[in-house]
């Protein structure tokens, strides 16, 4: 179906932690759907493996089992076990598809405004620069940054920063974006700046995963909301499921830390 954006079944990933000298099991067993156009929030403790689960979609990570599909394109071999990885095109087009916005910007240091949106539409889309460029301009419009293309990202405020690598990330035409944790870094009073930018996106049906620790937001901007716990998915549904119905002793108790 054209609408299936995002199908996570099972998903398992471990790591070798050097203290314990064993494999942990930090992604248990995590299963989730997304639409096009769907908003979802995950929330939960840190260390419960949010990140990971987004670097394992975003093949920034390789993971030990399960399946995931982006767009109905197959990650890994369906069924395989120990699991095998789709072709080298497929994992392409998955990569093409999904798009990562970062807690600590990870703009090149080294290249303006302007150039560190329009890089991948030139070398990997292969965009003609001129329209790279045009298009480029349009999304810092969009953000209100339209004076800052030829600056250089330290010589932006972390907000400033945050929105040109969402503007970065939005230039690949990305079909699902994902935010991890993206005020975090923020000073409190340059995170509703990208929160607006966020709830505009949303208006506009991108599909979005968002990481947050922001409660009020996570609810708000949402119409799925996940919460993750040692590595398995406690509760899932809608933002008043979630915050407001759900009895679930570990979510309240979570919810408690933010009252
Ligand atoms: P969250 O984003 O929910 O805070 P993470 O996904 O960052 O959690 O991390 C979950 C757990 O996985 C943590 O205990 C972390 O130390 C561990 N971890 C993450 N990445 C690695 C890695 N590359 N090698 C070993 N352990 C890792
Ligand atoms: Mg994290």
């Amino acid at each position: 179906m054209e609408d299936h954006i995002l199908e996570v079944r099972h998903l398992r990933k471990s790591f070798f932690d050097s203290k314990k000298k064993k494999k942990v099991q930090i992604l248990k067993d995590i299963s989730f759907d997304m639409k096009r156009g769907d908003v979802l929030s995950i929330i939960g403790p840190s260390g419960s493996g949010k990140s990971t689960l987004l670097r394992c979609i975003a093949q920034l990570e390789t993971l030990d089992g399960g399946e995931v599909r982006v767009c109905n394109k197959n990650l890994v071999v369906p069924g395989s076990d120990p699991i095998r990885y789709a072709p080298k095109a497929d994992l392409n087009e998955i990569r093409l598809s999904t798009g990562l916005v970062f807690q600590n910007f990870n703009l090149f240091p080294h290249l303006t405004v302007l150039q560190n949106i329009t890089l991948a539409p030139i070398r990997v889309l292969k965009l003609e620069p001129h329209s790279a460029r045009i298009r480029a301009m349009r999304l810092l419009k969009g953000m209100g940054l339209e004076d800052k293309a030829r600056a250089f990202p330290c010589e932006l405020s972390g907000g400033q920063q945050q929105r040109v690598s969402i503007a970065r990330a939005l230039a690949m035409n990305p079909k699902v974006l994902f935010f991890d944790e993206p005020t975090s870094a923020l000073d409190p009073e340059l995170t509703g700046e990208i929160l607006k930018v966020i709830k505009a996106l949303a208006k506009e049906e991108m599909t979005m995963v968002i990481v947050t620790h922001e409660m009020a937001f996570a609810r708000d901007v949402a119409n799925q909301v996940l919460f993750m716990d040692d590595g398995v998915v406690v509760e899932q549904g809608t933002p008043e499921y979630v915050f407001g119905q759900s009895k679930n002793e570990r979510l309240q108790s979570f919810l408690s830390r933010f009252a």
